[in-house]
């Protein structure tokens, strides 16, 4: 069943999070924005003049000064190793075409510029992947793979416009199937996925007053993204353990923002709090760092939603570098994705599917591969930012009691509404 036409739609839905989030909730992004109305406080390496000359408004952190710049359409903190965020919701949605009308739908994380992600797919990857055969799925994902591998890309951008038309022909490939793609793509594993939900907040009431939130919605596990430092990290999980009880699973995201000595350090009081898990400790390139976190704590660590390819995870894997691995589907394709599931799988690794960021295209995908994925811990999700991402369905998909269940919708169980998408579209860059 041969591929006929392949288009790319790059979006930003304004406001971020804000319109299907309530009041008494904060995502991550809202709070770091916060924090440019903030004066300095304590003084750093880093004098005043000189962020003055830069037009950055420094703001100190505990040990360390954070300089919010902001870049219009997005901001980053100078300060500090975090990454550039977008003050929208941004991604890349993928649609394909069938010879005999099938319409497959996918998507490529792209939290900052969706703009080259789609370049990538218009000038690369379509002409690459334009007549051929969607049951030859894990082939041409290979050929696009191997074709720049040479010249380097065999990570970033370049990845992520090939999955999000991997993604777009599994869901072709389900519905002419008629079946979900999880079927297609060997079976489900389960009836149901257990969610997580993200959280944001820098205040130890307000990051507690979300997790409370979490759990009146049906949650039985939430996450918080902390980029405090170690003594404010430690204060916030003790407030959020107290407010939720110990039947509730507690995670924490430091977004890399650690040494390996502090992270250890931290990881060993959050042990008495019994926390599930301690997310992105450190530098994610240092291995022998991550191994000696991950042998000086009882924690586990999870890692890895920067990770591409079943190539990047054979050091990390084989070294058991953390113990949590967590795919981006909408980096990792469907295909990628069960790839590096069942290289876990060989050193008895669960799978935590990363989503962030990613739009709604990769929440219904994330789930096909968490029912197919035998090795599956738990999904991300954010109860928050679920409205925004669905403002481009015609018809409703949402989880309930903090969990998304198996249904016998075709493909990826999604039907997006394509007026509404191209009311999101942005214009070229160039
Ligand atoms: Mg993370």
């Amino acid at each position: 069943m041969k591929i006929v036409n392949i288009e790319a739609f790059p979006i930003r839905v304004k406001n971020d999070f804000d319109i299907g989030r309530k009041a008494d909730t904060k995502n991550i992004n809202t709070a770091m924005l916060e924090i440019k109305n903030l004066k300095k406080t304590q003084k750093g390496s880093r004098g005043k003049n000189n962020a003055e000359k830069r037009n950055l408004e420094p703001k100190s952190l505990g040990n360390y000064e954070t300089y919010i710049k902001d870049m219009g359409e997005y901001y980053v903190d100078e300060g500090s190793a975090t990454s550039i965020y977008s003050k929208s919701h941004e991604t890349t949605v993928v649609k394909i075409e069938t010879e005999n009308g099938i319409i497959g739908w996918g998507e490529a994380q792209s939290p900052v510029s969706p703009n080259t992600t789609a370049t990538i797919i218009k000038d690369i990857v379509e002409p690459l992947t334009i007549g051929k055969d969607i049951y030859d799925v894990e082939s041409i994902w290979h050929n696009n793979y191997s074709s720049k591998r040479e010249r380097g890309h065999y990570t970033g951008f370049y990845i992520d416009a090939i999955c999000g038309v991997d993604i777009a022909i599994w869901d072709a490939i389900g519905k002419s199937q008629n079946m979900p793609t999880c079927k297609a793509m060997g079976g489900a594993h389960r009836k149901s996925v257990a969610l997580y939900n993200g959280i944001g907040g820098t205040e130890p009431e307000e990051v507690a007053d979300q997790a409370e939130w979490s759990v009146s919605k049906g949650y039985k596990f939430v996450k918080m993204h902390l980029k405090e430092n170690l003594e404010k990290d430690i204060e916030i999980a003790r407030k959020v353990r107290e407010r939720v009880g110990d039947s509730i699973g507690i995670m924490i995201d430091v977004h890399m923002g650690f040494d390996t000595f502090n992270v250890i350090k931290l990881g060993k009081e959050l042990e008495k709090l019994n926390l599930l898990w301690i997310e992105s400790p450190s530098d994610p390139t240092d291995i022998p760092g991550l191994c000696e976190i991950s042998r000086a704590l009882d924690i586990p660590i999870a890692n890895g939603e920067w990770t591409r390819t079943k190539y990047e995870m054979r050091e990390i894997f084989e070294k058991r570098a953390y113990d949590i691995s967590m795919p981006d589907i909408a980096r990792t394709g469907l295909t990628g994705g069960k790839q590096i599931a069942s290289l876990a799988q060989l050193y008895n690794i669960p799978i935590s599917p990363h989503v962030g960021g990613g739009g709604i295209v990769s929440v219904a995908a994330t789930l096909q591969f968490s029912l197919n994925t035998p090795n599956f811990l738990i999904m991300e999700h954010s109860e928050q930012g679920h409205a925004v991402k669905a403002m481009i369905l015609s018809e409703n998909f949402e989880a309930k009691d903090g969990e998304f269940k198996l249904s016998e919708k075709p493909g990826l169980g999604i039907e997006i509404d394509e007026n509404k998408l191209r009311e999101f579209q942005i214009s070229p860059s160039l």
